[in-house]
């Protein structure tokens, strides 16, 4: 059966340098051209902690060496990673659908995403950002208003809050598009995070979750499934102990009750998880599905994967 789905893609789907970026897309759209070949309407969501870290190393050592370069704002750098990912995504993807003779235009659009101003991860940031600093620049850092945390012994390193978010600014184009059965990809890198000042969108030093994004543009596009692909087949129980157990079919009562007793870890497995649930309860019939990348194909069959209903 055709499906509307979002797919978010994990680190392993882009890698973290140039190379290896070019490389990546190659199997990325291999795997994701395999679900719009079936009829499925595809709309493509990614993450971009590699890439983002780079561009805003690149900026801050550019800004050292010669000061007439003002430092970038995190926003500006989510902003560029979107644009550089998207480039390489949408040509790959473009090149595979050719040789596919499947006849679409693929575009990428720089999305804002808005959170509330008010949200508590504001009050304490936890996402550490960019390159390592010595105690000196980490005094000036935090002067200028950053928060700064000592990193394990490596060094200082500028913290930002991770908000939830709150709505899709550029959602009616993103869905114009896809009404006309075009590929789009968008909300890369959780999105641009801005907060609404009157008519003026303010960008905002913070990095929201790729996970929550992806759920929330599922929603907006009232998509049937979100399939988060990333680096497992299928999401554990005991993960990694002798006991461990690989969930398939799974209701959101009892993967909530698994994430309630702590089988998921907080800064990589629980966040699909939770957007997953959010999706798989937000209306009858939606579902969400966590595999790797190689799997998407299956997993949309219902032979793999972790399918949360
Ligand atoms: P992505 O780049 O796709 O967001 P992450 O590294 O953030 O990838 O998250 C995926 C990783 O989560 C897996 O590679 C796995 O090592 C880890 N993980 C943590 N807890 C679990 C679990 N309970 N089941 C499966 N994987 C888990
Ligand atoms: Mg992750």
């Amino acid at each position: 059966m055709k499906k509307k789905v979002v797919i978010a893609l994990g680190g392993n789907a882009l890698g973290s340098n140039l190379k290896e970026q070019m490389a990546a897309v190659k199997s990325t759209a291999k795997a994701i051209v395999d679900l719009i070949e079936e009829g499925n309407e595809v709309v493509i969501s990614h993450g971009n902690g590699p890439q983002v870290g780079m561009i805003n190393i690149a900026m801050s050592e550019l800004h050292k060496n010669n000061p007439k370069y003002s430092l970038c704002p995190m926003s500006v750098c989510v902003a560029m990673s979107q644009a550089y990912i998207g480039y390489d995504l949408q040509n790959a993807l473009r090149e595979e659908l050719l040789t596919r003779n499947i006849d679409k235009n693929v575009s990428t659009i720089i999305t804002q995403v808005e959170v509330d101003p008010t949200d508590k991860a504001f009050e304490n940031p936890t996402k550490p950002i960019g390159s390592f600093m010595t105690r000196e620049e980490a005094d000036l850092a935090i002067k200028n208003g950053k928060k700064v945390v000592e990193d394990a012994g490596r060094g200082y390193r500028e913290v930002v809050a991770s908000p939830k978010p709150v709505g899709i600014i550029e959602i009616e184009t993103i869905k114009s598009l896809v009404d006309i059965g075009q590929v789009v990809i968008a909300c890369g890198g959780g999105g641009i995070p801005v907060i609404k000042k009157g008519n003026h969108l303010k960008g905002v030093s913070a990095v929201i979750d790729k996970d929550f994004a992806s759920c929330t543009l599922a929603k907006e596009l009232n998509a049937d499934c979100l399939i988060i692909l990333t680096a497992v087949e299928k999401v554990a129980i005991n993960f990694g102990k002798p006991n461990e157990k690989w969930l398939h079919n799974i209701t959101v009562n009892e993967i909530s009750r698994y994430a309630k007793e702590g089988h998921f870890a907080p800064g990589s497995m629980l966040p699909k998880v939770e957007a997953a649930i959010d999706f798989a309860s937000s209306k009858e019939g939606r579902y969400s599905l966590i595999t790797l990348l190689e799997k998407a194909k299956d997993g949309i069959a219902g032979t793999t994967g972790t399918i949360i209903k």
